[in-house]
């Protein structure tokens, strides 16, 4: 297996379907090592990066990006993941370390997000972002992603996304597939489609078995042929924070709010962690930068 994460694009049944498809298993571990995620959340986080990075593929602007959240009223609380366009992932547990007490529930983080919503945010540079909202379903990330494409968007999908972890939380295998249907597909062949979805074991299971995602949906969901997958492009956990970043969104805050740090600040990039410093002496030279004004 490369030691590379990858997206591929396609269609099937001579484009009667759309066919996304991601490997996302070192993006998954390094989200993991970055945050020292949990059992619960390195299934939760892993899915979540998977899933942003195939929603990138409709991302046609450089510099423009994706961001999938959930948020609900559970103790797993929530979980962000956004990717650019070039297919940069980063993303961050709302409770990284939580464990739950009923060791089951630990398989299964969106039913412990509660009540809730799934969000979908398209930023495009220059623009005002467009979303789109669901509530949470019954079932998994995936039945929740294709809860979405129907409601939000009406397009029929199918999803499917799968982590398999070890005993001590790393990453065996990540990634995933989403499969929709386009207004001119013949019924019988989405018939056929989603017969052949029921049948498919683990995508998380096929893929530590070392198995390539394209081999899965050939050889699974399409095994009467007519799948045509091209890859994309590598993806891979990297965060585009900068200490220009923060001074700008510190430049956003009040003349109060910036006299209250002039000890000095360490702000901390929620998505890697990385700490910028900013001296007494240079939030009081944003103060009277503010004061210019
Ligand atoms: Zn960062």
């Amino acid at each position: 297996m490369p030691n590379k994460d990858f997206l591929w694009r396609g269609t099937a049944y001579g484009g009667q379907f759309r066919v996304l498809a991601v490997e996302a298993t070192h993006t998954a571990q390094k989200a993991r090592d970055l945050h020292d995620l949990s059992p619960v959340n390195t299934l939760l986080m892993g899915k979540m990066l998977a899933a942003a990075a195939m929603l990138s593929l409709e991302l046609k602007i450089p510099d423009s990006e994706v961001s999938l959240r959930v948020a609900g009223d559970g103790p797993v609380k929530g979980a962000l993941a956004i990717c650019t366009q070039a297919g940069d992932l980063r993303g961050y547990a709302f409770e990284p370390q939580l464990w739950l007490e009923n060791a089951q529930d630990n398989f299964y983080p969106v039913k412990n997000l509660g009540k809730g919503m799934l969000t979908v945010i398209r930023s495009l540079p220059g623009r005002k972002p467009t979303s789109g909202s669901t509530r949470l379903v019954e079932g998994e990330l995936a039945q929740n992603l294709a809860h979405y494409y129907e409601q939000s968007e009406q397009i029929p999908s199918a999803v499917d996304l799968g982590v398999l972890i070890d005993k001590d939380a790393t990453v065996k295998a990540a990634g995933g597939f989403i499969i929709q249907q386009m207004p001119n597909a013949d019924p019988l062949s989405a018939d056929r489609v989603i017969d052949n979805l029921s049948r498919t074991p683990n995508v998380s299971d096929l893929l530590d078995m070392g198995l390539p995602i394209g081999d899965i949906l050939a050889r699974f969901v399409f095994p009467e042929g007519g799948l045509d997958l091209h890859p994309e492009r590598a993806i891979r956990y990297r965060c585009n924070c900068s200490k220009d970043r923060f001074e700008r969104a510190l430049r956003l805050l009040t003349k109060q709010d910036l006299g209250e740090m002039l000890d000095g600040i360490d702000p901390e990039c929620h998505f890697c962690s990385t700490s910028y410093h900013f001296s007494g002496e240079e939030i009081a030279r944003l103060v009277s930068d503010k004061e210019k004004k």
